[in-house]
Parts: C-alpha cells; sequence; structure tokens
C-alpha cells in the first residue's frame, strides 16, 4: 500500500534489511549506524517507532551470527535472521525482504559494510511518503572504487542495457521496497536471482535518490573479479536472449564469409594455383572453431540456467531467528 493509498496519514513502520557475511569487522560500526539513522528517522516521525533492523546472516564462518545475536538481546530495534549455509548476497538479501514484508509497510536494503550512504534512507522515505512504491538509490559518484571496478561497473551497466534488460544505470541492491512491491517480488519464482534486474519488471511507481558511495568501513569485499564475472554474467543470461540471437548472427556472418571463401578457393583452383593458401586455411578453420566453441558456450549458460530453474531447490533455508512470531518459526537442534 502507497503512502498515497493510506491518505498520508500511517506513519510507515520502516525495517532495514542487511545481509551479513563474515562481516565481525563491520557489523559493530555500521550496526550502530544504522541504529542512529532509525532513531533519527522515529524522532522526526518520518517513520514508526516500531521500525527496526534486521540483520541476516548468510552462513557466515565467523562471530557474525555471535554479533547479530547480541545486538538483538540487548536492543529491540535489531532482529536476526540466520540462513542454514551460504547462499550469496542476492538469495540473503531476498531471505530478508521475504521475512520483512509481513512486518513492515517499507523495507530499505541495505548493504553491511558502510559503503551505503545511510543518509540517503531519509530521502527515500520521503520519496515513499510522495506516492512511490520503489526508490532506488543510485551512485552520484563512484570516486571511492578503483578504476577498474568503476569502468568494468561502468561498463556492465551499458552492456545489460544494450541487451535489453532494464536496469537502473549505477544503482547497486541500495534501495526502499513498499510491503505492496514486496508482495508483487514474492511471485517472481526464479532460482537466478538478480534482484536489481528483477526489481523493475515490477513497474509501479518508481523514482531514484543520487548518494555518494563510500569506501567500506572494514573488512575487504566479498566480489573477487571471478565472482563479479559471474554474477555479471547471470545479469545477462537472466535477463535476455540477446546473446543466443547475436549467436545466429554470426552464424549468417560466419556462413557469408565462408561462402566468399568457397568463391576464392574455386577461383584459386581452376587457375591452377592451388598449393599456397594453407595458412589462410589454418587461420579460417581456427578462427571458426573458437567461434563455434563460443556459441555452445553461450548456450551451455542458458541450458545450465534451464537446469537450475527446473530443479525448483529453495532458494533459501532459514535455520535460526532472534524472534517467535509463529509456531516452529525458530528451529533450535
Ligand atoms: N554478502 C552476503 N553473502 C555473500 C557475499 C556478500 O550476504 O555471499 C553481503 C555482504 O556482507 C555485504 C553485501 O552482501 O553486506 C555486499 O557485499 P560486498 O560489500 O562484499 O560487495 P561489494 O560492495 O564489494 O560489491
Ligand atoms: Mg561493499
Amino acid at each position: 500500500m502507497t503512502a498515497e493509498g493510506n491518505g498520508k496519514k500511517k506513519i510507515p513502520k520502516l525495517m532495514i534489511v542487511v545481509p551479513c557475511y563474515n562481516e565481525e569487522a563491520v557489523l559493530p560500526i555500521s550496526s550502530r549506524l544504522f541504529l542512529t539513522e532509525l532513531e533519527d528517522l522515529i524522532a522526526k516521525r518520518k517513520v514508526a517507532d516500531e521500525s527496526q533492523i534486521l540483520l541476516v546472516n548468510d552462513g557466515s564462518h565467523d562471530e557474525t551470527w555471535g554479533i547479530i545475536r547480541e545486538l538483538a538481546d540487548n536492543d529491540e530495534h535489531f532482529l536476526g535472521l540466520s540462513l542454514s549455509r551460504n547462499y550469496g548476497h542476492q538469495n540473503a538479501l531476498l531471505a530478508g525482504l521475504m521475512e520483512a514484508k509481513d512486518k513492515a509497510d517499507i523495507t530499505i536494503s541495505i548493504d553491511c559494510d558502510g559503503q551505503d550512504d545511510v543518509k540517503a534512507m531519509e530521502a527515500m522515505v520521503d520519496a515513499y511518503a510522495k506516492g512511490s512504491d520503489i526508490v532506488y538509490g543510485v551512485r552520484s559518484r563512484r570516486d571511492t572504487d578503483s578504476t577498474f571496478k568503476k569502468k568494468t561497473a561502468e561498463g556492465f551497466y551499458r552492456f545489460l542495457q544494450w541487451l535489453g534488460a532494464d536496469v537502473v544505470y549505477n544503482h547497486a541492491d541500495f534501495r526502499l521496497m513498499s510491503r505492496r512491491a514486496l508482495d508483487e517480488l514474492a511471485n517472481f519464482k526464479e532460482a537466478n536471482l538478480f534482484l536489481r534486474g528483477m526489481v523493475p519488471l515490477i513497474g509501479l511507481h518508481s523514482t531514484s535518490v543520487y548518494y555518494e558511495r563510500k569506501e567500506r568501513l572494514a573488512g575487504k569485499s566479498h566480489y573477487s573479479f571471478s565472482r563479479m564475472c559471474s554474477f555479471a554474467a547471470d545479469g545477462v543470461t537472466s535477463f535476455s536472449v540477446k546473446p543466443l540471437r547475436i549467436i545466429t548472427w554470426l552464424g549468417f556472418l560466419v556462413a557469408l564469409i565462408s561462402f566468399i571463401g568457397v568463391i576464392w578457393a574455386f577461383i584459386t583452383a581452376i587457375s591452377g594455383n592451388v598449393v599456397p593458401g594453407w595458412a589462410s586455411m589454418t587461420c579460417i578453420i581456427c578462427f571458426v572453431s573458437g567461434v563455434q566453441l563460443i556459441c555452445l558456450g553461450v548456450m551451455g549458460e542458458y541450458i545450465g540456467k534451464i537446469y537450475l530453474e527446473v530443479k525448483e531447490r529453495p532458494r533459501y533455508i532459514i535455520s535460526e531467528r532472534t524472534w517467535i512470531d509463529a509456531p516452529g518459526s525458530v528451529w533450535k537442534r
């Protein structure tokens, strides 16, 4: 329900959703930042007194879950949710959002490392009050990222847009979503999650707020170069069949080149000059087999995706909650 739908009377209950994986170094600092901002929003009467922060432990191997439990024990603003193993950033975030959707009117998802500016939350809540169901946090600058990360990330957004996936340029997973938007997101059943591509598909009224992305407060990024590449491949193959179409066009192009090659071979053959040409033949064979292998790889990516989707495995399994609101909701040995 949008604020407008509420006649702007009700102060919305906010749930800040934070996925955390091996974040023992940063969580004690960033949790305080989140709490200060939440208290500030409550004091300004922008969000309801019962607003909370939901910390999702994505199968961490360090003290992260211990820290979350302690926060939840000592302050009722904090809730903790633990997944049975490491499912990855996107799945952990979805788990948190799906838990939060029945508990709050609006959610704001944010990384746990302090890179996203908590101060932008106020503008997001204001945009919701003006009628937006989805508010994207967009990085106005990327000064703190390395040039390599900046260029590859920006190139990736452009590439995705060119492929036809409707992603918001320079927006990651810092966003506000209303309960209505989350109810719609719950109907997206895919196992391959790429939330920043899925959320724009929901439609509804949406807008953006701009913030400056900072450096991590502590700890280091979990996205290595290879993980970034596989995330990018997921993004492309989950949202566009254009690569398959490109393969078809490539096939036509190679067929055309081969046709010209055949005419050329024919002409050289009748002119009696047959022996030279070994090098050019080798080059053509290498080129064509390279193209074929790439095309097979791209198709394999899609078949792999179908394979993962048809199995319909759960996208995450919750092992523990720090609250009890339904029988059997706390799993303990
Ligand atoms: N994260 C997670 N599960 C993972 C990897 C990361 O929940 O398997 C969380 C992590 O704790 C952080 C957010 O996802 O809150 C973004 O991760 P990170 O800061 O490492 O990514 P980057 O900002 O470098 O893209
Ligand atoms: Mg980060």
